[in-house]
C-alpha cells in the first residue's frame, strides 16, 4: 500500500512485531527501579521553554540547536521536553517531594524531542527511561545511581558495555579548570569550528565534547579536569570508585566525559557500547547539585541518569539477546454452522473474563479458512465445535503444536485450557 502521508523525519513508528521487545525492557527497567525502591512519576511532554534555558543552559546544543519550541494560543513560550531531569526537579519542587515520603528516588519513562540530525541511534523523538535521586550528597548514593544503571544492563543479558567515569568537579574547580581551557585553546582560535568559538566564551568545557575532527586533535593534550579537583571533590570522586569497587563495578575513568548540558558538576558517567558506532553512548549521568536549589527549591543535592531505550535495543539485537516471547493468543475459536457461532461468541467472551487470551475469525466460513487463521495466529490450542459437538454439550481442544485432539466437556473447557496453557 502506499500511504498518503509520511511519518515526520527522525521519528519511527513501533510496530506490533517490534512492540514486545519495549514491553520487555522497559518492564525490567521497572523491576530494577523497584529493587532499588525507586517510584516512577509522570510529567507532561511539554513544559515552559525557560525551563529548559535556565537548566540545561542556553549555550548548549539542545537549547540552540535542538529544541522544539512553540507557542500556544495564548502566546506561552513551550517546548517538547529535550530531557527528563528538568522536568521531574521542576515537580520535585512545586510539589515539595522533600516533605513527602518515599519521593525523592523517581524513576520515569516516556519521549523526548530533540531536532537534531537523525541516524542510526539518533531521533527527533526517541524514548528515554531515567532516574533521580534528589536530597543526598554521599559518594555512595553516586555509586548506587551507578549500579542500578549496571544491574538493568546487566539483567537484559548486556556484556558489550564499558562503564566510563569521570568528575567534573563543583563550582569552584570549574572556574579554575575552564580559565586553563581558555588559556590552552586560545592559540587554536582559528583552526576550531564555529561552535566551538562559542563555547570557548560561554562553556569551555564543552570543547572536549566536540566531534568536529579538527578539534578533537586539538583537544587531545588539553589540560585534564581531575588536574584541577580541589581537595573535597577529588576525595568525594575516590569514595564513588571506592564504593563501586565493592559493587563490584567495572570501571574506567575517562576524564573527557564532559556532559552536554550545563547543570552537571561533579560525578559524571557514561555506559558506552562501542558496537554502536557514532551514537555509542547507551545511557548516561552525573550529580546537579545546584539544581534544586535553581528552581526555588532548598538546596538539596541531585543525581541521576537517562538512557535510549532504542540504542538498548540494538545493543541487545546485536548480542542475540531474548526479548521474551512474543505475544499470541492461547485459544482460537473455530465454529461452524450459525448455531454454533452464537454459542462461541458467548464462550470466547468467558474465556477472556477467565483471563485466558483468545481469538476467532468471525468473518470467516468454512473449517479450513478458520483453522488457516488459527495457523496465522500462533495461537497455542484451538477450540472447534461444529453442530455435533453443541448437542452432545463438548468441545474439541486441538494443540496446534502436535496435531493432538480431544473432546473435552463445554462446562469444564476453561479449567481444562487453564491447565494446558500453564
Ligand atoms: P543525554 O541526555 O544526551 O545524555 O542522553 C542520554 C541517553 O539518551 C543517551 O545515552 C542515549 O541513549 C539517549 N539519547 C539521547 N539523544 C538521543 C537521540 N536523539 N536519539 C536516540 N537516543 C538518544
Amino acid at each position: 500500500m502506499s500511504s498518503k502521508y509520511n511519518i515526520p523525519r527522525g521519528t519511527f513508528d513501533i510496530l506490533p512485531e517490534e512492540s514486545y521487545k519495549w514491553q520487555y525492557v522497559t518492564e525490567i527497567f521497572r523491576k530494577i527501579a523497584d529493587y532499588y525502591n525507586y517510584r516512577e512519576i509522570v510529567t507532561p511532554i511539554f513544559e515552559v521553554e525557560e525551563l529548559f534555558e535556565r537548566s540545561v543552559g542556553d549555550s548548549t546544543d539542545i537549547v540552540q540547536k535542538e529544541m522544539y519550541r512553540f507557542k500556544d494560543r495564548k502566546g506561552r513560550l513551550l517546548a517538547l521536553r529535550p530531557e527528563g531531569t528538568a522536568p521531574v526537579v521542576r515537580s520535585f519542587v512545586e510539589n515539595n517531594l522533600d516533605k513527602k515520603d518515599n519521593s525523592s528516588k523517581l524513576y520515569y519513562l516516556g519521549p523526548m524531542f530533540r531536532y537534531d540530525r537523525p541516524q542510526k541511534g539518533r531521533y527527533r523523538q526517541f524514548y528515554q527511561y531515567g532516574i533521580e535521586n534528589i536530597g543526598s550528597n554521599d559518594p555512595y548514593i553516586d555509586a548506587e545511581v551507578i549500579a542500578v544503571g549496571y544491574d538493568f544492563l546487566k539483567k537484559l543479558g548486556l556484556k558489550n558495555f564499558v562503564l566510563e567515569i569521570n568528575s567534573i568537579g563543583c563550582k569552584n574547580c570549574t572556574k579554575i579548570y575552564d580559565n586553563a581551557l581558555v588559556n590552552y585553546f586560545t592559540p587554536f582560535l582559528d583552526s576550531l569550528c564555529p561552535d566551538c568559538k562559542t563555547r570557548i566564551r560561554k562553556n569551555p568545557k564543552r570543547l572536549l565534547d566536540c566531534k568536529v575532527p579538527g578539534c578533537k586533535k586539538i583537544t587531545q593534550n588539553a589540560p585534564s579536569m581531575l588536574d584541577y579537583l580541589d581537595e573535597e571533590c577529588k576525595q568525594e570522586f575516590e569514595q564513588v570508585q571506592n564504593y563501586l569497587n565493592i559493587l563490584e563495578i567495572p570501571y574506567k575513568i575517562n576524564p573527557r566525559i564532559v556532559r552536554g548540558l550545563d547543570y552537571y558538576n561533579k560525578t559524571a558517567f557514561e555506559y558506552i557500547n562501542n558496537d554502536l558506532g557514532a551514537q555509542d553512548a547507551l545511557l548516561g549521568g552525573g550529580r546537579y547539585d545546584g539544581l534544586i536549589e535553581q528552581f526555588g527549591g532548598r538546596d538539596i543535592p541531585g543525581v541521576g541518569f537517562a538512557g535510549g531505550f532504542e540504542r538498548l535495543i540494538f545493543s541487545m539485537e546485536n548480542e542475540n539477546l531474548s526479548f521474551g516471547k512474543q505475544q499470541t493468543p492461547d485459544v482460537f475459536f473455530v465454529t461452524l454452522g450459525e448455531e454454533a457461532k452464537k454459542a462461541g461468541i458467548s464462550l470466547i467472551a468467558k474465556v477472556r473474563k477467565a483471563e485466558v487470551s483468545a481469538e476467532n475469525a468471525p468473518d470467516k466460513e468454512s473449517l479450513k479458512a478458520q483453522m488457516k487463521a488459527a495457523d496465522k495466529s500462533k495461537a497455542k490450542f484451538s477450540l472447534i465445535l461444529g453442530q455435533d459437538e453443541l448437542s452432545q454439550k463438548k468441545i474439541i481442544l486441538k494443540n496446534m503444536e502436535n496435531g493432538q485432539q480431544e473432546l473435552i466437556e463445554i462446562d469444564k473447557f476453561i479449567e481444562v485450557i487453564k491447565k494446558n496453557i500453564k
